[in-house]
């Protein structure tokens, strides 16, 4: 994501990315991220994730639009009896996707990839009130952290999930997503440094172009 050839306002933005360079004229197909989801279809017989646990040792480093915290140690959630590595995370001010239109005041992007090179993105909404301890820490950590990375994650666990796309160039489809409904909080004085820090690193929703999108409640 090491870059200075796109970004999110003037004549970088994303409205241009496909246009930028040649190996980003995915950002220009159907199937991108991220999206206002608004209908979706309930469907109990989807799996429940089974998440990652432990302490995450991980590793910050910068780029222009982001900072990148790379968990160095194996990280493995389990999807439909598919095995996921979590290879990194960052924060987008504020949301990328939104919820009938609502953008949330930000969003954490897990990303992991299987063995056979699948890439599935965990979607986290942070909105204003209590203080959200590991979020402050990640946010004040010099070079190396330790913490517990499910801190970062809503105790409902429903999420909402539809096949889409990489947020930045290339944008490359065939990204399988999981977004959760409900967020994890975030105070104001953290959110104002996260904000500073990020400015206004979203991408605006797409079309969803007929695509199904599922949700699965957590019971
Ligand atoms: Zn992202």
């Amino acid at each position: 994501m090491k870059n200075n050839k796109w970004g999110y306002s003037g004549n970088t933005a994303p409205e241009y990315w496909e246009k930028l360079l040649d190996e980003f004229k995915d950002c220009g197909g159907t199937k991108q991220s991220p999206i206002n989801i608004s209908k979706s279809i309930k469907k109990n017989s989807l799996t429940k994730i089974e998440f990652w646990t432990g302490i995450a040792n991980i590793r910050k480093q910068n780029s222009d639009n982001f900072h990148v915290y790379f968990v160095e140690n194996s990280h493995k959630l389990k999807l439909d009896d598919k095995e996921y590595e979590l290879i990194q995370f960052h924060f987008h001010t504020g949301s990328e996707h939104t919820v009938n239109n609502h953008q949330a005041k930000m969003e954490i992007h897990f990303v992991h990839q299987s063995e056979d090179n699948n890439l599935l993105v965990i979607g986290v909404f942070a909105e204003l009130g209590e203080k959200n301890k590991t979020l402050s820490d990640v946010f004040l950590m010099a070079n190396h952290i330790q913490l517990e990375l499910k801190e970062l994650l809503p105790k409902d666990r429903s999420y909402y999930t539809y096949s889409g796309s990489l947020t930045t160039p290339p944008c490359t489809e065939g990204i399988k997503w999981v977004v959760f409904k409900k967020s994890i909080s975030i105070d104001r004085l953290t959110l104002q440094k996260w904000e500073k820090l990020l400015k206004n690193n979203f991408r605006p929703p797409l079309a969803v172009n007929g695509r199904k999108i599922f949700f699965k409640p957590d019971i």
